[in-house]
Formats: structure tokens, C-alpha cells, sequence
């Protein structure tokens, strides 16, 4: 291209401004600058006045700032699940920081270059070039902003509309559209009134708009020859006009940043910085004195709770994914967070003092609403800006039992384990009692070494239906041939979904009375029947201050160390231990022993909580069945209903979270009605699903069954683990 061959072109930067508007110009340049710094000084003053938190948030910073940005920049978790959600933030994010470096660039040319080096770069083909790629870019930004704003006003998407939508989320993107169209204008103008020079072409969109002002013969007539003692209608009063306009609404945003929601960009990469790997996996410990553990007020807050707070973009992607909202329980993720937000703003403006949260709709959080959360971590999963929606939600439920918050049947459970050990409230006796049916003993742990550990469960070692889960996995292990033994009584719930209602001092109980029977047992590693379990033992055991309760007579145990420090202790969940006994040809299966069509419904502690998709799935593949996805499957699972103690409670639901996901498998995999069987891993899903199968009405439609009975059907030992196999 002739104009790209051009080595003296470039622009006025300042063109057709006085030395006085110059000068007020720089005024208002340095006050903007002045309001943004002291804004965001009272934020980040805000967050040091919090609580410290629990986890080490600001450690490898080089490396934390730089996965952060990859996160940022590939805009993923708005990909996720949102192709036109992640094309539009996209276009908006890569627009904008293209016009800040641009800014940036001719900013160093003015002030380093040509004032201090009396030199200029921003000419020639680095001019042509830079040109090209602003307008570009600024083209991808204003069509961004155009696709944000059909999203919100044309279809209305309902992510974007709820009672913390404001005038704040016009303003912002009304800003940047007037900012986007303005800067496009401003350049038409300026290209113009410069007789659009061939070269000129470069910056297509002005160039585009400067013939647009000739066809329709915008004059180029000085202001005197303009008339109007030189304000009629001319380019240079245009070009004057547009650009003290674009000027004042650049001031304008750059000074709010701070105040409103353009700072969630600050506060969102802040926030990714120093989010926490494991967040959701491990909850964070209480100090024996409990001291600022709960949310008696918002000054118990961590900084970190405060700048999720600050952090949120309002996009609902977390509402749209939690199966509590959908299932019509009075829960929306989003709301919680902007609620406490609300809440801190007003009394930091001197409002009154509430309950953070209570009974009967006078606090800020309705107890309702926290009984209603599954600790399912889809929320989290699903925020592009890495809110740990379970840390606050933990220290919520926390103050809510220790008000004696929690829903009746929640403390019929704490007092079932407190007094017998586990849930049910049965003998911890009759613990073992499973094992009676099954043609050969099964090792007590306690006695002898064995290779696994095993762990078998509340639900497997006391529920009918799980019985035959456990006697199934039970058959699976001998016929592998591999040693394994359990605790029989000294087996204890194993605390997980306690401790994510709020019972902290229960589950440390629990933990304590573990890790001590586990230090008198020889073995090579632990095996989990229960996703729950294997989340806790894995993630959180080995993070508990034992030695800061062991001496408190009210707790049972004397263990004072760290257990599992180094992880020398492995920690599996039972499909993966398995998996590997198939790798290792340890079962008889050729892959084609068992020809049901099955869905896999991935639970929640599993996969989400431990990334643990493939075991199960490979294990069912291994028999031969022929596997359909649900469309949400692995991160995208859908939580059964039972987890955050779900289970125990009653609700309100519409539909159950459980009967939407049969429903789901029966209509929108592939084989549809064809599916077979609902294959779980979890015995609290097995327990949900059998009854969302019943209260569905699916009951002639589908079967629930686990991996480990699936397994043992194709080794053909079902009858030794008296599992009962549907008739074809
Ligand atoms: S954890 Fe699950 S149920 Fe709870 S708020 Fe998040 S998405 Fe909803
Ligand atoms: S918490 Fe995260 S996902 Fe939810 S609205 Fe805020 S930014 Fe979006």
C-alpha cells in the first residue's frame, strides 16, 4: 500500500487547542488522577481494616501475577459455558487495554521523547502501523460494547437484571460506548479537516467517517467564514467540540474508576492474584479461643471476604449455575456476596448495625438462604474473577449454628454424631454389621496391616441401599486380591459436611478421634467409599491445629501433631483405587461383559472439589457399558441436592435438584429414554437419586446404580455382594 510506504507522516496531537484550554486541560488531567488515587486508597484502607486471612494469599507474587494474567487476558472462565459472554468481554478487555497502551506509547512520545530527547518515534510506519492496530482494536471494543449492550437491553438476559442491577451498570457501559464512538468521531473529524490524506487510510474507521463528512459536504470553512461569530456548524468547531467532550468523559471515567464498578478492574485481577488454589476443598480452621471465626459483625470479615465483595461484576454467571436457585430455594450466590457488600458501604456511611445473619428476614442474610447452599462449588467454579463464595458462606453458616440458627433436623444430626458417632444416631456397634452377608471376613484394621485402609461411611455402613455398595466395592477388593481392612466401631462420621454447615468444633472432634486411630493402625494408604470423605481426609485433615485442642478436656483426643504434613499418607477415593487394580489386570474384565447404555453423574466432591473425572468413567467403560454424557457433566456438573446438608434438610423445591438431573439423563443425552442406568460414585448421590427416582415418578424409567455394582455385576460376582440386578 502507497500510504504504508510513507516515512514522514504522523498528526497533531494537540490540534486546535489553545494554550489556555492546554493548560486547563493538564488541571483537570491532574485532578482526575488525584480523585482516582485517593479512591482507591480508601479501598485498599477498607481491606487492611479486615481480619487477617487464614491462607497465605500473597506468597510467589512473580508467578501469582502472571498465571493471574493468563487468566485474565484468555478471558476462559467467560468462554466457559458462554461463547458470546466470552467473545463480548473479550473484544471489550483486548479493545480497551489496546487504547490504555496507546495512550500510554503517545504519552511517552510527548512527554520523554520530544521534551526530553527532542526526538519523536510516534512517525512514519510506526504512526501507520500504530494507527492501524488502534482503530482495530477500538472497532473490537465498540463492537464489544454494542454486543453488552444487546445483551442487556435488547434481550434482557436475566443474569444481568436482579435487585443489585443499578444505575451504576448504565453509566458504566454508556460511558465506554460514548468513549469508544467518541474517540472514532474525534478522529473523522481531525482527518477531514486534514483533507483526507491517502495515508490516513490506515485508521479505516476514521477514515471511513471522514468520507462520510464529505458526501454530506460538512464544512471546512474557518469559524469567522462559518458565521455565527464562529460557532456555526464547521469541522474545527466540530472537532473542538468532540474533543473537550471526549476529554471530560475520559476525566470523568478515569476519576470514578474507583467509586462504582469500573473498579472490578483493579479489584477482579486483584482478587485472581490472590485467590487461593484450594479454596472451596479446605475450609479455614477456627482458633480453639474461636475468636473472629463467625460473622457476629462485618469487622470479622477477612480483607480478602471484603475485596470478593468489591471484586464482583455483577454477572450472575454463578446464580445461573447454582442448583439451589434453580430448584427455587431462596438462594442466589450472587446476592450474598453484594448483600454483605451493601451492608459494609452503608454502615462504613454511617448506617445502623443489623445481624449479619438470622431467622425471620431482620438480618442482612436470611438463615433460610444459607441452609438453602449446597457447598456444591459450582458458583465458584463458574466466577470469572475467582470469588471464594464458600469461605464467606462458611463463616455465615458458622455464626449461624453458634446462634442455634440451624434448621431442626441439622441438630438432630449434630446430636446424632455427637452421641453415637454418626448420623443416623444407630449403635456405633453395628458399624460393621454389613459385612455380615458377605461369604468371607472382612479385616479389622485395627488387628492387622493392610494395604488399604478403608473407609467405608456413614451411608454405606447404615443405609440398606448403600450396604450393597459397600459389599459390592468389599467383593471388588478381594477378588483383586488386595489387603485391605476397616475400623468397624472405631469408623466415626468423617466430619466434611458438618463442618460445611457450620458445626466447626464437632468436625474437629471427629478429625481428632481419626487421625489417632489411624496412628495406631499400619497401613499404606487410605480408600474412601465416599467422595465427602475422601475430600476432608485429603484436603483438610492434614491443615487441622490439633495441638491447639488436644489439651481442652472436652475434646477426645491427645493427638497434638500435624497429621499427614508431608502427604506421605496417600488418599483415595475408591475409583481411583480401583482403576488402578484394572490398569494392573488385577480384574478379570475384557471390556465386554456388561452392554447397558448408562449416563455418569459426576458428584460434586469429586470432580468439581477434586478434579476427578476420568477414574469413574474409566471403570465404567472397563465393563463394557456404553457411556452418554448429560450435557453437564464434569465442571459443569449438576449437584444431586445433598451436599452442604442438603440431605437432612427439607425444602421447598421446584423441581428437586435430583429429579432434574434424571430428568436431564432421559432427555437431553443422546440415547435419551435409552439410558439404562444412572451411574453414581457417591452414596449420598445413590441416597438423593433413589429418592428423586420415587418423588420423579421415573421409577419404571431408569435404575440408579453405583460403579462398584456395575463392576461386580461384570466380574459376575453380584450374588456374593448381594447385589440385587434388575431382570432385562
Ligand atoms: S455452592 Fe452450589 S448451592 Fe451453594 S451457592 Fe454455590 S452454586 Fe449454589
Ligand atoms: S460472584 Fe462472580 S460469578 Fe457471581 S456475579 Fe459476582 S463476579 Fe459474577
Amino acid at each position: 500500500m502507497r500510504a504504508l510506504a510513507q516515512s514522514g507522516v504522523a498528526r497533531e496531537t494537540y490540534w486546535g487547542i489553545t494554550s489556555v484550554e492546554y493548560a486547563v486541560f493538564y488541571f483537570l488531567a491532574f485532578v482526575t488522577i488525584a480523585v482516582l488515587a485517593y479512591g482507591v486508597y480508601r479501598r485498599f484502607a477498607r481491606y487492611a481494616q479486615g481480619d487477617d486471612d487464614s491462607f497465605a494469599r500473597l506468597n510467589d507474587l512473580p508467578d501469582r501475577i502472571v498465571s493471574s494474567a493468563k487468566i485474565v487476558l484468555s478471558n476462559e472462565k467467560q468462554f466457559n459455558r458462554d461463547l458470546y459472554g466470552g467473545l463480548m468481554h473479550s473484544f471489550i478487555l483486548w479493545g480497551f487495554l489496546t487504547l490504555l497502551i496507546a495512550t500510554t506509547i503517545l504519552m511517552i512520545d510527548e512527554y520523554a521523547a520530544k521534551k526530553i530527547l527532542h526526538m519523536t518515534f510516534w512517525e512514519g510506519d510506526f504512526y501507520l502501523a500504530y494507527s492501524f492496530i488502534v482503530d482495530a482494536m477500538g472497532l473490537l471494543f465498540v463492537v464489544g460494547i454494542g454486543m453488552a449492550m444487546y445483551r442487556r437491553y435488547w434481550v434482557r438476559n436475566h443474569r444481568l437484571w436482579d435487585r443489585h442491577t443499578s444505575v451504576e451498570d448504565d453509566v458504566f457501559i454508556w460511558t465506554l460506548f460514548a468513549l469508544g464512538v467518541g474517540g472514532f468521531l474525534l478522529e473523522g473529524l481531525r482527518i477531514y479537516s486534514a483533507g483526507i490524506p491517502d495515508y490516513e487510510i490506515v485508521s479505516f474507521v476514521g477514515y471511513g467517517m471522514a468520507l462520510g463528512f464529505d458526501a454530506i459536504g460538512l464544512s471546512t470553512l474557518g469559524p469567522e467564514q462559518a458565521g455565527l461569530n464562529g460557532a456555526g456548524l464547521n469541522v474545527e468547531n466540530l472537532h473542538w467540540l468532540a474533543w473537550w467532550t471526549h476529554s471530560l468523559i475520559a476525566f470523568f471515567f478515569i476519576a470514578w474508576i474507583p467509586y462504582a464498578k469500573p473498579f472490578h478492574m483493579l479489584s477482579s485481577f486483584a482478587n485472581v492474584v490472590t485467590r487461593d488454589e484450594k479454596a472451596g476443598q479446605r475450609l479455614p480452621n477456627v482458633p480453639s479461643d474461636l475468636d473472629a471465626t463467625n460473622a457476629e459483625s462485618i469487622d470479622d470479615f477477612t480483607w480478602k471476604e471484603i475485596l470478593d465483595q468489591d471484586a464482583c461484576t455483577k454477572c450472575g454467571r454463578c446464580s445461573s449455575v447454582c442448583p439451589a436457585k434453580a430448584s427455587d430455594r431462596p438462594l442466589d450466590p450472587r446476592n450474598v456476596i453484594l448483600d454483605l457488600k451493601s451492608y459494609r458501604e452503608d454502615l462504613d456511611a454511617g448506617g445502623e448495625e443489623q445481624p449479619i445473619i438470622a431467622d425471620g428476614g431482620t438480618s442482612v442474610i436470611n438463615a433460610e438462604t444459607m441452609e438453602s447452599c449446597m457447598a456444591c462449588m459450582a458458583c465458584m467454579d463458574a466466577c470469572p474473577v475467582e470469588i471464594e463464595h464458600l469461605k464467606s458462606f462458611t463463616r455465615l453458616n458458622r455464626q449461624m449454628t453458634d446462634q442455634g440458627d440451624v434448621a431442626p433436623s441439622m441438630q438432630d444430626v449434630f446430636q446424632n454424631v455427637m452421641q453415637n458417632g454418626n448420623t443416623f444416631g444407630d449403635s456405633p456397634r453395628n458399624r460393621g454389621d454389613w459385612t455380615d452377608e458377605l461369604e468371607f471376613d472382612v479385616t479389622d484394621a485395627r488387628e492387622e496391616e493392610v494395604d488399604y485402609l478403608w473407609y467405608v461411611g456413614d451411608f454405606p455402613s447404615y443405609d440398606e441401599r448403600n450396604k450393597q455398595v459397600a459389599r459390592s466395592l468389599a467383593t471388588i477388593l478381594k477378588e483383586a486380591d488386595v489387603s485391605f481392612g476397616i475400623l468397624f466401631d472405631d469408623e466415626k462420621f468423617d466430619g466434611n459436611d458438618i463442618r460445611r454447615v457450620g458445626e466447626e468444633l464437632l468436625y474437629v472432634e471427629l478429625a481428632g478421634h481419626h487421625v489417632e486411630t489411624w496412628e495406631d493402625c499400619e497401613f499404606d494408604k487410605i480408600v474412601c467409599t465416599d467422595p465427602h470423605s475422601y475430600n476432608t481426609f485429603k484436603n483438610e485433615y492434614p491443615e487441622l491445629n490439633f495441638d491447639e485442642f488436644s489439651d481442652d478436656p472436652m475434646m477426645p483426643f491427645e493427638y497434638d501433631e500435624q497429621w499427614n504434613e508431608d502427604g506421605e499418607i496417600e488418599v483415595y477415593h475408591w475409583t481411583q483405587a480401583v482403576e488402578e487394580l484394572v490398569d494392573d489386570g488385577k480384574l478379570d474384565l475384557n471390556g465386554t461383559e456388561l452392554d447397558y447404555t448408562v449416563t455418569y453423574h459426576d458428584p460434586c466432591h469429586l470432580g468439581r472439589y477434586n478434579d476427578e473425572y476420568e477414574a469413574p468413567r474409566e471403570l465404567i467403560e472397563a465393563t463394557g457399558c456404553t457411556l452418554d454424557e448429560m450435557p453437564r457433566n464434569r465442571a459443569n456438573s449438576f449437584c444431586c441436592g445433598g451436599g452442604g446438608g442438603g440431605l437432612w434438610m427439607d425444602f421447598e423445591e421446584e423441581p428437586k435438584p435430583s429429579e432434574e438431573r434424571i430428568r436431564e439423563a432421559l432427555e437431553d443425552t443422546d440415547a435419551g429414554s435409552g439410558i439404562e442406568k444412572f451411574v453414581v460414585a457417591c452414596p449420598m448421590c445413590m441416597t438423593m437419586y433413589e429418592d428423586g427416582r420415587k418423588t420423579g415418578g421415573y421409577e419404571e424409567e431408569i435404575e440408579i446404580v453405583d460403579v462398584a455394582e456395575l463392576i461386580v455385576e461384570a466380574i459376575g460376582k453380584e450374588d456374593e455382594a448381594k447385589v440385587e440386578v434388575a431382570a432385562d
